[in-house]
């Protein structure tokens, strides 16, 4: 027995073509949010240390004569030449206003100014900067990014640079800093339409390649579905439009399908001889058509045409010109049936006619011209130089309400029976109870 099958394109087509463009999608967003994370850190670095530049410059347009520390007393002050820093927060509070950085100058270590403002709102001054920030920027000679420092319970990303005087010593340092969670909102809010970009296009994506593998699954289907008609035997049934007029594979796979369906069809259904109807599929038309007669009521008659002498044709000029005749006599048939009803080669030479909407006499009558056509054959023999001419007989029996095949064919039989006896190339059609019974 057959396994049951447990997979199916329905599912695995749609899974295939969507999890790429998942995976794709994922790592592309990945990637492109995380490398413009760096830009924009990048960028706000720049713009930190831009800063820190303008405010140093401010100092030495103020005065060019080095920083230095006074102290009367208790009170300290921080100096740039005559001009005392500590003395002016206007400088370092314009800039935060217009770049929204807190700025702090130290001496040293010690916050001399600074934007940065303690809980009570007093600023934020005399306090020391972070130890390994000392040793880097003050003691280490250069400046540097930090993405996380804390100040006073406030995470800052900071630029730090050392003052550094004429003689090449340093004196203390600026900072310039903006809260963390400001960046952060700053990237986020930069990053976020990319993200949202690359996920409508995601989904977009997603969305044309599912469209496009269900359409492939769905004629996949339908050529199965196809071909589970002609395994049933059904070879009418051709597949759907849509698929046949496709210009790829499966387009060429259903037209290979129809072609198989003929090629069946002609080996089930044909003479292969006269290219005819076969007595099999004669039987089945038949069998149909007096169903449908049966509720409809439709007139139709039965004829068994037998080729007179036949046996004489093949015993005087061989078997292939016997073939030939059958064909001739074939040809004839089909191109006289064309229109009435249709015709099968019942037997060797004999075969059957139906009429469909003739009575008995109209049959009768109607089949003189297939007989004129009969006498019209004329089958070259080649090597005897003859022309072979043939006659033929016809029973013809009438279909009836309730009648049976068998009896049906019967019935044409007999009545060719008595065109046979009564010296061949004629046509009988005589009811049953007229028919003569000696
Ligand atoms: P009648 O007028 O009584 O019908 O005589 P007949 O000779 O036609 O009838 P009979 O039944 O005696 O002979 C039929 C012959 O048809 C016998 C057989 O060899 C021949 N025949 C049957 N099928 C074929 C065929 O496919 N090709 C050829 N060449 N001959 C065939
Ligand atoms: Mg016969
Ligand atoms: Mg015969």
């Amino acid at each position: 027995m057959a396994k049951k099958r447990t997979g199916s394109l329905k599912n695995i087509v749609p899974l295939m073509s969507i999890f790429p463009v998942v995976v794709f999608g994922i790592v592309i967003s990945i990637v492109t949010s995380m490398s413009f994370r760096g830009i924009m850190y990048e960028k706000i670095e720049g713009e930190l240390s831009e800063i820190a530049a303008m405010i140093l410059d401010s100092y030495d347009a103020m005065s060019p004569d080095d920083y230095h520390l006074e102290q009367v007393g208790n009170v300290v002050a921080f100096y740039k030449g005559d001009e005392e820093i500590t003395g002016n927060n206007k400088l370092i509070d314009a800039a935060k206003k217009s770049t929204e950085a807190e700025v702090t100058i130290f001496y040293m270590d010690t916050r001399m100014i600074t934007t940065i403002r303690e809980e009570g709102g007093g600023r934020l001054i005399g306090t020391g900067a972070n130890s390994v920030i000392v040793k880097d920027v003050i003691e280490g000679q250069s400046d540097r990014f930090y993405n996380d420092v804390d100040i006073n319970n406030v995470r800052y990303y900071a630029y730090y640079r050392p003052i550094i005087n004429s003689d090449g010593s340093v004196i203390g340092m600026i900072a310039v800093a903006k809260p963390l969670a400001e960046v952060n909102e700053l990237v986020r809010k930069a990053v976020l339409p990319l993200v949202f970009v690359t996920l409508v296009l995601l989904v977009l994506t997603g969305l044309i390649s599912l469209r496009y593998s269900s359409t492939l699954v769905k004629t996949i289907l339908g050529l199965e579905k196809s071909l589970s008609h002609v395994a049933n035997g059904e070879l009418n049934k051709s597949p759907d439009d849509r698929i046949l007029h496709r210009n790829d594979e499966l387009g060429d796979m259903a037209k290979s399908i129809v072609q198989m369906q003929k090629s069946l069809h002609a080996l089930i259904e044909e003479d292969a001889l006269t290219e005819l109807y076969n007595r099999r599929y004669a039987v089945k038309k038949l069998s149909s058509l007096m169903v449908m007669a049966d509720t409809t009521g439709q007139k139709y008659t039965v004829t068994i045409a037998d080729i007179d002498y036949f046996k004489k044709v093949n015993d005087t000029w061989g078997h292939d010109t016997g073939d030939d005749v059958l064909k001739a006599v074939a040809y004839c048939l089909k191109s006289y049936i064309k229109g009435r009803g249709f015709v099968a080669r019942w037997g060797g030479e004999e075969f059957l006619l139906i009429h469909e909407n003739y009575d008995l006499e109209e049959t009768a009558e109607c089949l003189k011209i297939l007989q004129g056509d009969i006498y019209n054959i004329a089958v070259p023999t080649g090597e005897y130089g003859d022309i072979v001419k043939v006659t033929m007989s016809f029973g013809v029996a009438e279909g009836m309400p309730g009648l049976d095949m068998d009896s049906l064919i019967k019935m044409a039989d007999e009545n060719l029976y008595d065109a046979k006896e009564a010296g061949r190339d004629r046509i009988v059609a005589l009811y049953p109870e007229d028919r003569n019974n000696d």
